[in-house]
C-alpha cells in the first residue's frame, strides 16, 4: 500500500509550500488538487458556462479532459491536450474555482482522478477534503491553517513581490468569502478530519511547520 500524507485547510494556509518542501525531503509526489478544479474553472469560463447555474455546470464539465503529469519534479495540468498551467493562479479562476468546485459532477470527476493516482504512489496531496473524502486512509492528515489576516498579508506580499497591483482589504474579504463558500457548501465542505493533527502556521515559520509533519510522518511509516 503507497504511503500518502493528506494536507487541508483554507485558501492561503501555505499547503502548497509546505507539502512540496515536505515531497522534496521525504522523496514523495507533490498532488495539488486546487490546480485541477481551477482547471476544470478554467474550462468552464473558456466555454462561457454561466456559473450559478449548477445543471450547466454539470453538463459541460464533461467535456473537460484532466491529467496530470510531471516535468522535472513539477506538477503540469494538461487540459484537453494542453498545458494550462501558466493561467491557473489568477484570482479570477480561484473565484471561479471555489464556485465551482461546489458541483457534484465536478467532484466525482476530480476525486477519482486523485484516487487513481495515489493507488501505487507514495504521495503528499493538498486540497479541501483530502483528509475526509478522498484518501480517509491516509496514514497523516494535517489540517493547515492561520488567520485570515495572516494569509491575505501572505497573499500581498506575493502579489507585490511579482509587481501586481492589490489591495489588502480587498484580499482578505476575498479571502472570507472563498472559505465561507468551501466550509458551508452541500458536498465536501472544508473542515478538519477527526484524526487530523491542527497546525495554525499564524506564528510558525516555514522550516517549523516542515519540521514538524517531517517528524509527524516518520512516526507513522
Ligand atoms: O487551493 P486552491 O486555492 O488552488 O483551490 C482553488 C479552489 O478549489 C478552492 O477554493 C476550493 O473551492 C477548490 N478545491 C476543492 N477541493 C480541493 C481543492 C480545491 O474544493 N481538494
Amino acid at each position: 500500500m503507497s504511503f500518502c500524507i493528506a494536507v487541508d485547510g483554507p485558501a492561503g494556509a501555505g499547503k502548497s509550500t509546505i507539502a512540496k518542501l515536505v515531497a522534496k525531503k521525504m522523496n514523495l509526489i507533490y498532488v495539488d488538487t486546487g490546480a485541477m478544479y481551477r482547471a476544470m474553472a478554467y474550462y468552464l469560463i473558456s466555454q462561457n458556462t454561466d456559473l450559478a447555474n449548477g445543471q450547466e455546470i454539470s453538463e459541460k464539465c464533461q467535456g473537460a479532459d484532466i491529467r496530470i503529469v510531471y516535468e522535472n519534479g513539477e506538477q503540469v495540468v494538461i487540459l484537453n491536450g494542453e498545458n494550462v498551467n501558466p493561467y491557473l493562479r489568477t484570482e479570477e479562476v480561484g473565484n471561479a474555482a471555489s464556485v465551482s468546485s461546489a458541483n457534484g459532477s465536478v467532484r466525482a470527476k476530480l476525486v477519482e482522478l486523485q484516487q487513481r493516482m495515489a493507488e501505487d504512489t507514495d504521495l503528499i496531496m493538498d486540497g479541501r477534503d483530502i483528509g475526509t473524502c478522498v484518501l480517509p486512509k491516509a496514514q497523516l492528515k494535517i489540517y493547515l491553517t492561520a488567520s485570515s489576516r495572516v494569509r491575505a498579508l501572505r497573499r500581498y506580499h506575493e502579489l507585490v513581490a511579482k509587481g501586481q497591483a492589490c489591495n489588502l482589504e480587498e484580499i482578505e474579504a476575498d479571502i472570507i468569502d472563498r472559505d465561507y463558500r468551501d466550509m458551508n457548501r452541500e458536498i465536501s465542505p472544508l473542515k478538519q478530519a477527526a484524526d487530523a493533527v491542527l497546525l495554525d502556521t499564524s506564528d510558525m515559520t516555514i522550516e517549523e511547520v516542515v519540521g514538524k509533519i517531517i517528524s509527524l510522518a516518520e512516526e507513522r511509516k
